[in-house]
């Protein structure tokens, strides 16, 4: 496994294995590697002969300066996980190999309504930031591949309309989210936790299945509501949302309907916002 910090070294590398690798996949990371990640790198291996994945955490999509300084890093433990799940190439570029030019006045993608419901509305400015640094890294790596985690949906339909709009030749494979054995979405942030918030975490989980079991035959409304009171007798606080929606749009869903709906919520326990998701299966 190579490890590369700048661009030229990173095209050094790519181009001392493209000879004998027709299809290259990448997996974006902002590391603290748990095996949600690691799910990400095996659906790469198992559809490309060259793997790259890269650790940069990038500070123009925090939003809250804070979860920016407080975000986990393991980069010593990140890298021999990525060894063992076969990765071949490891990018651990810094902020000026990625904003050589610094963070202000960047490019702005139009991203529509996506910008403005979910996460996009409490999370100002967050899409415009992944955005950037997936650009950039794709027009890096400029892989036929990239893989991310269903766990972020929005951000999944996000990366798809800049792709679109910037009409670059790669295939996104979108991959389902990895759980703990009790239904907690893994996640870096859950290294935050304390033992207590650890276990009371799993509300998230539990509310949004009643949701999603639920969702094609209750009044949604009754449904919501019931789950932001699962949430809160839990220990959460200022849920951002929790919600039924169209799949497609992230529109709300106001009465049980046939076609693709998705639960989904954000919420804090204490200092650590949570964000999970599941599906409504087909009627
Ligand atoms: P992050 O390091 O949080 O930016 O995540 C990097 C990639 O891993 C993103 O595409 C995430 O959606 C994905 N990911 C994070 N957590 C999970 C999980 N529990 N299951 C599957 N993919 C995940």
């Amino acid at each position: 496994m190579l490890i590369v910090r700048t661009y030229s070294a990173l095209q050094k590398a790519m181009a001392m294995q493209q000879p004998y690798h027709v299809q290259t996949a990448f997996v974006p990371t902002m590391g603290a590697l748990h095996d949600g990640h690691l799910q990400l790198v095996h659906a790469a291996r198992q559809q490309a002969q060259l793997v790259v994945v890269s650790i940069f955490v990038n500070p123009t999509q925090f939003n809250d300066a804070a979860d920016f300084v407080q975000y986990p890093v393991s980069i010593e433990q990140d890298i021999q996980l990525l060894e063992a799940v076969g990765t071949d190439i490891v990018y651990l570029p810094s902020v000026a190999e990625m904003y050589p030019l610094g963070t202000a006045n960047l490019e702005h993608y139009p991203l529509g309504q996506l910008e403005n419901v979910l996460e996009g509305k409490f999370r100002p400015g967050h899409f415009q930031g992944v955005c950037q640094v997936v650009s950039r890294l794709l027009q890096q790596v400029q892989p036929g591949l990239l893989v991310m985690g269903q766990k972020d949906y929005q951000q999944c339909m996000v990366v798809q309309a800049m792709i679109d709009y910037l009409q670059l030749p790669v295939h996104m494979l979108r991959v389902p989210t990895k759980r703990e054995p009790d239904g907690l979405a893994m996640s870096s942030r859950n290294r935050r936790l304390s033992p207590a918030e650890r276990v009371a975490a799993v509300a998230m989980y539990l509310a949004l299945l009643q949701m999603a079991t639920n969702a094609r035959h209750l009044p949604i409304a009754e449904l919501e509501a019931k789950a932001a009171s699962q949430l809160l007798a839990a220990g959460f606080h200022k849920l951002d949302y929790i919600s039924l929606v169209h799949a497609d749009t992230l529109l709300p869903v106001s009465q049980p309907a046939t076609e693709p709906m998705l639960a989904i919520a954000a919420a804090f326990l204490g200092a650590v916002r949570l964000i999970d998701n599941l599906p409504v299966a087909q009627p």
